[in-house]
């Protein structure tokens, strides 16, 4: 093959980085295709961007360049380049980059390439979204707002969501996909019919659970090891117009999770009295601490007339659990919803007159984080640093989290004023065969600290983390974390558990050069 070499950007990026205490080999690229050079790009803005993500924290992971496709097979071109290149001259590292929503540098590719999926967001360039009557086709770079937008269109939607929307949906299948729908129709990763993915060797293949079942699942979930997801093809329902959404406050954590554990149990259709109701649509909970503010970023709920009365028991009692659940509806259900709600949290142990609750649009709902980020981007407080922990916690030790995390390292170190969300699932919903990683119990919860911090003090909330992650292994509390960050392969090793050694296969099945997503280090060992 005649390879076409990369000296200009190799040299340019080598000036470039002369001046700064450590100079780096660069690799150089070396493409099959001479067509697709100018569509690397290092320019300082470009290179600015694909070095830093939402986190924040990781700095100085600066690529060789960023590779904006116009097709897939120009990311097809690129991959293979890599892997056909000479041993010798190494290939480089490829990872796939969302939106960089990532909190670790796990969409970075030091040294090697930053590949843009949003330039295939362009309909004539990439799959776009194409809407059937009961699945949606979504090329990879595309991002969930706009799927939800593109998918209501004909009455329908995905039925299992994040918190936050303007994310890819390569991004979030890569992970798992989580959110309060999670509990009753699983992560998005158990939503997905079909794929199309490129692997490491550079081969385009559509898989599914039938066919190139082990490239399929281990994608899922997968970090984005085994392919670049260039399609998915995800399941829709029909969407709901409007949602009921319910904020009810707790002082006592067993009260607060026995009732989440008794909604998430009510998984379909029941029958009571006579009365046919269906379960709730999306359960989550929060901490509402004394330290931070009623309403936050993640959702301004509490009417304000209100704040006084709550912040009056936070004072007394810390700590407060809120429990936030939705029911959908549209016109046929709309008369039925509110006895619905009615039935489906009687008896719940919340503190008499703290209920509250919203009527609001199904787009609204969903969208819900918008508006705290587009008021934190004005104030320049949304690219501050996000050290954030993200765990999975097995049900049977959740009170000993409390005790030993809740009660004992946050208050004590009194640093927390971010959204801390807690609410559990059914590991029935997931689907073992993919790549995520859960806890082995029934029903587990997940933990999020979603932490913003000052450029100067984000280390303060890293100790609290490694202090968290500590406790619980030093007291046998299997947690996983989700979103996961490591720094040695026996840490992955022991996050995957039984999973590990069929994920090292994968890898060196689909991707033997370990070229993808070395931002997650799991296999590329970056400092
Ligand atoms: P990126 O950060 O760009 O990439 C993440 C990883 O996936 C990288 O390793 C990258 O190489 C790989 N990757 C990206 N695209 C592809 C592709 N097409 N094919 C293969 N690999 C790929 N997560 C939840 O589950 N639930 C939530 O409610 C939730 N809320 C969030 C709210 C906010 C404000 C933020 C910042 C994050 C939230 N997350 C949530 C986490 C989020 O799901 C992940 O960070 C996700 O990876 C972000 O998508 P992205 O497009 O920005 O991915």
């Amino acid at each position: 093959p005649t390879y076409l070499i990369l000296t200009i950007i190799t040299i340019i990026h080598l000036i470039s980085t002369v001046g700064n205490t450590q100079v780096v080999p660069r690799p150089r690229l070396l493409l099959s295709d001479p067509d697709i050079s100018h569509k690397l790009h290092n320019d300082p803005h470009t290179m600015k961007l694909a070095s830093s993500d939402f986190g924040n924290v990781v700095h100085h992971q600066s690529p060789v360049a960023v590779f904006r496709p116009s097709s897939l097979y120009d990311v097809v071109s690129l991959v293979r380049s890599s892997y056909n290149s000479p041993v010798d001259a190494g290939g480089f590292t490829i990872a796939a980059r969302g939106q960089g929503h990532s909190t670790r540098g796990q969409a970075m590719a030091p040294n090697g390439v930053v590949l843009d999926m949003g330039a295939l967001r362009n309909p004539t360039l990439g799959h776009g979204i194409n809407v059937s009557h009961d699945y949606a086709d979504v090329g990879g770079g595309e991002m969930w707002i706009d799927v939800l937008h593109a998918t209501l269109q004909r009455g329908l939607a995905p039925p299992s969501w994040t918190d936050y929307l303007y994310m890819t949906v390569g991004g979030t299948l890569s992970n798992a996909g989580i959110g309060g729908q999670t509990f009753r129709y699983g992560p998005q990763i158990a939503n997905v019919h079909q794929m199309d993915v490129i692997t490491g060797k550079g081969d385009l293949l559509t898989c599914s659970s039938q066919k190139n079942s082990e490239l399929f699942h281990g994608v899922l979930g997968g970090l984005g090891q085994f392919g670049i997801i260039a399609r998915a093809r995800i399941a829709l329902h029909p969407a709901p117009k409007r949602v009921k959404w319910v904020r009810l406050i707790y002082n006592d954590f067993s009260a607060f999770t026995k009732d989440q554990e008794r909604l998430i149990s009510i998984n379909g259709e029941k029958k009571e009295n006579n009365y046919n109701y269906n379960a709730l649509d999306y359960l989550e909970g929060m901490l509402l601490m004394h330290q931070g503010p009623i309403n936050n970023w993640r959702s301004s709920f509490f009417p304000l007339s209100d704040h006084p009365k709550i912040i009056s028991l936070l004072l007394q009692h810390t700590v407060l659990y809120c429990l936030e659940v939705a029911k959908y509806y549209d016109d046929h259900s709309q008369h039925n919803v509110d006895k619905d709600v009615q039935v489906l949290l009687q008896g719940l142990s919340y503190v008499p007159g703290f209920y509250y609750d919203k009527n609001v649009s199904f787009v609204e709902f969903l969208n819900r984080v918008r508006s705290g980020e587009l008021k934190l981007q004005s104030q320049g407080l949304w690219d501050v640093p996000h050290p954030w922990l993200n765990m999975f916690i097995p049900k049977s030790r959740i009170n000993d989290f409390d005790s030993g995390v809740f009660k004992n390292i946050i208050l004590k170190r009194n640093i927390t004023t971010g959204p801390v969300l807690i609410y559990p699932m059914n590991r029935s919903k997931w689907n073992d065969r993919m790549s995520a990683s859960v806890p082995d119990e029934e029903v587990f919860y997940t933990v999020g600290f979603l932490h913003s911090s000052g450029f100067d003090d984000w280390k303060a909330f890293d100790e609290q983390n490694k202090e968290i992650l500590r406790f619980c292994e030093g007291a046998g509390i299997k947690v996983k974390q989700y979103l996961p960050h490591y720094t040695t392969q026996q840490d992955w090793a022991n996050h995957f558990g039984t999973k590990w050694s069929s994920f090292q296969e994968r890898k060196y099945h689909f991707d033997p050069r370990m070229i993808l997503s070395p931002g997650q280090r799991i296999f590329n060992n970056i400092i």
